[in-house]
């Protein structure tokens, strides 16, 4: 081996390898600027490792070798950061893993209007400035039985914008049994703070009156607000208001009501053999001034806040400058509109929703599905693995019905010598990556959220070669 000095003056020049007919391709595919800095790093990297005394063959000094070095870390700086996963976690509305899928028809007019100028805010039939949620709200006024709705960027929005426009500088009484945080730094008392309102806590954990709240009605109440607690239960001595026995106090009191649904269904579960959640028609039904949900929970559309209420409530929150600040853009009203059309027209509900679809299914369709992966993925795995179809259970996700859990199947996969996190390794780092989840030690792939069997089979990739590491 060299010394370390004559190596580092055989290292050609940026300029000269930026130069070299090789890297012409290169510069097809990249601009100059990234191809150098990238170049740079290259080198600064190879520098490094001559220092410290490493193993540089000088012919890894070459322009060409240097140039098949860079075309492999361009390639790589390429690749787009969020990709493609399998969810095979078990868990439907994964949001670390981007909650809903969007139906075919939504995802067809988001493309679509991306692509295309469209009458977003365009009337076309009187060719002036229209409205740019006029067809969301028509279709949620549909949906939801509500005389007025609106949407924004997503349910902790609405949730502010409510609290904002219904209660700014008033107090808001909650029961402390719904003092909630959903993941991601969602806090009740955190948005209230923001929103200017002033929470005004009454009850207890476990249990709240209707006198709690009857009582901590005076001059300065803006709101009685209910919050579903979504991620968790209190179960045992517990007693909490109904929002029906709620209304009746904010009616005899003059104060309106708004409940955070989170979740919030348009169709009843129930009638899928699921556990029920409160269906938003319902609580409009109910009486509630404003019902806040979640556009990429249960309902299976794009991330966005709906809003049902009351004419004048719906109209003060249009007006307000938050509501400008918290709008969804045009992708996200183009899918929203698909996905409520769906709820309305489909003939085949279950179907057209992937969310819907991957709670509805039957387990004998997933027995099926189980079948059909084990001898692929077993002939993928080869002989260090063992599979094995077994019994499991699926989670809605995304804080709904938490501890409710629906029965599906599995594939269990135990590879000779590995831990299961080794295995969860391996099928991470496939192509696409496949995510499963570790059950009593066992790395499981869950069918129900995956939704297509051959999508848990990974494409492993071949082991990295030396010049891949280096
Ligand atoms: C999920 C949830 C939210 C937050 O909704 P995002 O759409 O994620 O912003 C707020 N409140 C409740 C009760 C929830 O379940």
């Amino acid at each position: 081996m060299k010394p370390e000095t004559d190596l580092l003056r055989e290292l050609p020049s940026v300029d000269r390898v930026m130069n070299h007919p090789a890297a012409a391709p290169l510069l097809e595919r990249f601009n100059r600027p990234f191809v150098t800095a990238t170049l740079r790093g290259l080198m600064d990297e190879l520098r490094q490792v001559i220092r410290s005394g490493g193993d540089v063959p000088s012919d890894r000094l070459h322009e060409e070798s240097i140039i098949t070095d860079l075309e492999r870390k361009l390639a790589r700086a390429g690749r787009p950061g969020m990709t493609r996963v399998v969810n095979a976690s078990g868990t439907i509305l994964h949001t670390n893993l981007g909650r809903a899928l969007l139906s075919e028809a939504a995802a067809a007019a988001v493309g679509l209007v991306a692509r295309h100028p469209v009458n977003l805010e365009f009337d076309l039939r009187r060719g002036k400035r229209g409205q740019r949620e006029a067809e969301i709200e028509s279709l949620l006024r549909e949906l939801t039985g509500a005389e007025a709705a609106a949407a924004v960027n997503n349910n902790a929005a609405a949730v502010l914008l409510g609290l904002n426009s219904m209660a700014e500088g008033k107090h808001v009484i909650v029961s402390r049994g719904e003092l909630i945080e959903i993941g991601g730094s969602f806090r009740i008392p955190e948005v209230m703070a923001k929103s200017g309102a002033i929470l005004r806590e009454v009850g207890t954990t476990n249990r709240t009156h209707p006198r709690d709240y009857a009582e901590a009605i005076d001059e300065n109440t803006g709101l009685l607000l209910k919050v579903h607690t979504s991620n968790y239960r209190v179960v045992g001595f517990a007693a909490e208001v109904e929002l029906k026995d709620l209304v009746a106090i904010g009616r005899e009191r003059g104060v309106p009501v708004m409940e955070d649904l989170g979740s919030g269904a348009l169709v009843d579960l129930g009638k899928l053999g699921l556990p029920r959640e409160p269906l938003v028609a319902e609580r409009v039904a109910m009486g509630a001034d404003v019902v806040t949900f979640s556009g990429d929970k249960i309902l299976g559309g794009p991330q966005a806040g709906l809003v049902a209420g009351t004419r004048g409530w719906i109209e003060s929150m249009n007006r307000n400058p938050l509501k400008r600040a918290l709008r969804c853009d045009k992708l996200t009203l183009a899918a929203l509109e698909a996905t409520l059309r769906s709820y309305v027209q489909s003939p085949d509900l279950l179907r057209e929703i992937p969310t819907l679809r991957a709670f509805s299914r039957p387990l004998d369709e997933l027995e099926e599905d189980g079948r059909t992966a084990l001898p692929l993925l077993q002939e993928r795995l080869g002989p260090d693995y063992e599979v094995e179809l077994v019994d499991a259970t699926c989670q809605i996700g995304s804080g709904a019905l938490p501890t409710e859990e629906i029965p599906s199947k599995g594939i269990a996969v135990r590879g000779r010598g590995m831990s299961s996190d080794e295995v969860a390794r391996v099928f991470r780092q496939a192509d696409p990556p496949v995510i499963g989840r570790i059950h009593n030690d066992r790395f499981i792939l869950d069918l129900r959220s995956a939704g297509d069997p051959e999508s848990v089979v990974p494409n492993l990739k071949p082991p990295m070669s030396p010049e891949g590491t280096r």
